[in-house]
């Protein structure tokens, strides 16, 4: 018997090539746009039918190619863009492989139109990858894609397309992530006839934002701004009560490139921690602008995937960012912001308003005098502030603050105190599996535990605000409370919210040693989202302002008439 090898058709290699490069309608879009943008288009302008599976149109204003140049787009390995073997390494990763065209052209019925300046155009109808027709045509400098009938002679890709408005709605997102980056760049898409997308050329990032996200989430966001150091993020932040129940509207660019990463995602949520209702994602529009050493972006060229080193690090920033922006209170809806500003950096490709230099927001009741501290009277601190005497339960006050603290350092461990001399605890078969299995999660409250025995766990560190004689006591009370979770998924914030509980309530600073950690507690206190109970209830301060106390007296005289 003889076996015959055979060398592959180039119809075939394209088809099978194609594939990988264009999985669907969206992937024909992107790759059209991005070679729009590479020519130097100022307007792009988008129309699909039947989700793209029937026909995408691109067209754009670019500088256009010559007859013998469009012939050669659409074969594989043809490429403007690429002269040197070196540079491959460099710009694979960015898809200038000279292969989308010649994969499009092999999946479909493809006609291109283009000109150059001045110049008579040229229009080649395509058919499995070969030019069926050439001829010369009449149009504007740029050029025109056209390609029907997608995958109709890959029926096994067809089969796998989701249904036409799926397709047209992953469309309509893959075009808003390049409006998004290219903001000077005019972006229209129309959809089954109708106009489904319009951005103009340089207008604001509030004005994109609002044509692409829709005015609700412009005018509701909160802006972000963090800086430090060579990490310079910028943003909006939809309004916790904008949450959506999936991550549609998530857009994350890391150095100028639409991506997809987990941990910054989850840190981004993470930062919004009980704001957000159960189940809902955040909608937010976010660039980050990091040193690129600390990217990986090869992970995936298609899906867009990145790795980030020193991820800890990322995660605390992103967290602190977040929990920032957010914390600047309704006074600064996202609206007001529309001056420009210095333009930081390329990889950010919209102008802000410089928000440093802006006076503080509003302040917090603590904040509007600097508090004059009288005394204390047993377990409670009495200031002055303005013309208001204050007493504040040192107990609620410290439970409050120790679990502010407690859940907002989830990434960047909490601060440890350690032991000189570590010491052990034995708890029960129950307990000690409780702490194992949520032995991180422990951790990250304060404490460094290590299983040395059988139930039994040396204490290492433990948080600066607990006695050592509390620790048994908080190790059980955790131990209890991680019950509730067997069996749970997606449980990582409440758990945190449970464990900070247990340790807070056991921080019991009954009196302040000076006026210095008097003054702590009270600037502390006054940078806690909630300044007036302790997570159990219990009020933490009451006022009596002069008018207060001046009624008090007045009543007590049983003058009625009073003057006031
Ligand atoms: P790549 O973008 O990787 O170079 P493509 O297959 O996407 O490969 O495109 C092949 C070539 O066709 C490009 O390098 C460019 O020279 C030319 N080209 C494609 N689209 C356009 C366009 N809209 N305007 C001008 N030239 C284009
Ligand atoms: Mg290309």
């Amino acid at each position: 018997m003889t076996t015959t090898i055979r060398l592959l058709s180039d119809e075939v290699i394209n088809q099978i090539a194609a594939g990988e490069v264009i999985e669907s309608p969206a992937s024909v879009v992107k790759e059209l746009v991005e070679n729009a943008l590479d020519a130097g288009a100022e307007k792009i302008a988008v129309e699909v039918a039947g989700g793209g599976l029937q026909r995408v149109v691109v067209s754009d204003d670019g500088k256009g190619m010559d007859a013998e140049d469009a012939k050669l787009s659409i074969v594989r390995h043809a490429t403007s863009k690429l002269t040197r073997a070196e540079d491959l390494f460099y710009i694979a990763s960015k898809g200038f492989r000279g292969e989308a065209l010649a994969s499009i052209a092999a999946i479909s019925k493809l006609t291109v139109e283009t000109a150059q300046e001045g110049q008579t155009g040229t229009r080649l109808e395509v058919e499995r990858g070969r030019v069926v027709k050439t001829a010369r045509c009449a149009r504007t400098c740029g050029t025109t894609f056209t390609v029907r009938n997608l995958f109709h002679n890959v029926p096994a890709r067809k089969k796998f397309q989701k249904s036409p408005p799926a397709l047209s709605a992953e469309i309509f997102r893959m075009m808003t992530v390049l409006a998004l980056s290219h903001p000077s760049v005019q972006f229209e898409l129309a959809s089954g006839g109708k106009r489904s997308l319009q951005t103009r050329r340089g207008e604001r990032f509030q004005e994109r934002a609002a044509a692409l996200l829709g005015a609700p989430f412009a005018e509701t966001a909160f802006p972000l701004h963090f800086e430090e150091g060579s990490l310079y993020f910028e943003g909006l932040l939809g309004a916790p009560s904008e949450g959506r129940p999936n991550r549609m509207s998530q857009f994350l660019f890391l150095n100028g490139r639409f991506v997809q990463c987990d941990a910054i995602v989850d840190a981004i949520k993470r930062g919004y921690a009980t704001r957000l209702a159960e189940r809902r994602h955040p909608l937010f529009l976010l660039y980050l602008s990091v040193p690129p050493d600390l990217v990986d972006v090869n992970v995936h060229p298609q899906k867009l995937q990145v790795r980030l080193r020193k991820e800890e690090l990322f995660r605390d920033k992103v967290y602190l960012a977040v929990e920032a922006a957010l914390s600047r209170r309704e006074e600064r809806p996202a609206a007001h912001f529309d001056e420009p500003a210095i333009r930081r950096d390329a990889a950010i490709p919209f102008v802000f308003r410089e928000e440093c230099d802006e006076p503080p927001p509003a302040a917090l009741p603590l904040e509007k005098e600097t508090p004059v501290i009288l005394d204390q009277l047993e377990r409670f601190l009495l200031f002055k502030e303005g013309e208001t005497l204050v007493a504040v339960d040192v107990e609620a006050a410290t439970f409050r603050t120790c679990y502010e603290q407690l859940i907002a350092k989830t990434d960047a461990p909490m601060e440890k105190q350690g032991l000189l001399v570590p010491f052990n605890v034995t708890l029960t078969s129950v307990e000690s599996a409780m702490v194992l299995t949520h032995q991180e999660a422990i951790e990250q409250m304060g404490f460094s535990l290590k299983a040395i025995g059988r139930d039994v766990f040396m204490v290492e560190a433990i948080p600066p605000f607990l006695k050592e004689g509390e620790v048994k006591g908080v190790l059980i009370d955790m131990a209890h409370a991680l019950e509730q979770f067997i069996g749970q998924a997606d449980y990582e914030r409440d758990r945190r919210q449970a464990l900070a509980l247990k340790v807070a309530s056991r921080a019991k600073v009954k009196r302040l040693a000076s006026h210095q950690e008097a003054r702590d507690l009270i600037e502390r206190l006054s940078t806690s989202p909630n300044q007036t109970h302790c997570p159990k209830g219990n009020p933490i301060r009451i006022e009596l302002s002069y008018d207060k106390i001046e009624d008090l007296f007045r009543a007590d005289q049983k003058a009625p008439a009073s003057s006031r």
